[in-house]
């Protein structure tokens, strides 16, 4: 048999929307994974400046947005530990749980991934897993000197999607209908997520 390949998406999802869920669709058909691990932050190191919305809010919303699809689900990993979110620790805990034969690949958006020589044991991050940068269609990546054969891009449609704008938007009381799953919006206004 061969290995078992498992996706990690990590993410504030702040909320999760369709972008989220398409890249994790799209990789896991690309790569043939056998599931995808949403994997919401702790306190964001690149976000401690902003205010972020609770973590268990944050974790019920990835639930409840990955619960129909059979090969996503949603770890705890990163809310429960202590102090501020670094892919690396994410990266150990998972390989930790799903044992040495497993593949991972870390999903991420292309303008992340470009960010991630700047981090916190980049060089070792990339023994850990293999990483899937998603970009827009028709967007042409600079080559960011990332490592190769260990990173490969994928064109995602759906990708003008982002949490910042579903947040604007709640705020602003335009409708988010479609851009999140239908669950994610009756979350939002059931607890008053993004009114201030
Ligand atoms: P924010 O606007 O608050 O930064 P976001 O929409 O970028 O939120 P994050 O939770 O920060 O969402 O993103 C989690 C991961 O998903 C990151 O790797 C990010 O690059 C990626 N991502 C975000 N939006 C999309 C999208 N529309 N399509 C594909 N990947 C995305
Ligand atoms: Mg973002």
């Amino acid at each position: 048999m061969s290995e078992r390949r498992v996706g990690i998406m990590g993410g504030t999802f702040d909320p999760i929307h369709h972008g989220h869920l398409v890249a994790a669709s799209e990789a896991a058909h690309l790569f043939g994974l056998d599931e995808v691990v949403f994997v919401p932050t702790g306190q964001p190191w690149q976000k401690a400046d902003k205010k972020v919305t609770a973590a268990e809010d944050r974790y019920l919303m990835a639930v409840i947005a990955t619960a129909s699809n059979p090969r996503f689900r949603v770890s705890r990993v990163d809310i429960d530990r202590s102090g501020p979110t670094y892919t690396y620790d994410t990266l150990l805990d998972m390989r930790a749980e799903l044992g040495p034969d497993t593949e991972l690949y870390f999903i991420t958006g292309a303008d992340a991934l470009a960010q991630m020589l700047t981090w916190r044991n980049a060089d070792r991050m990339f023994e850990l897993a293999r990483f899937v940068g998603c970009t827009r269609p028709g967007h042409v990546l600079a080559d960011p000197g990332l490592p190769e054969g260990r990173v490969d891009l994928v064109e995602v449609p759906a990708l003008a999607i982002s949490s910042t704008e579903v947040r604007d938007r709640v705020r602003a009381g335009e409708p988010v209908w479609y851009l999140v799953p239908d669950g994610i919006v009756q979350y939002i206004n059931k607890n008053g997520l993004y009114t201030e």
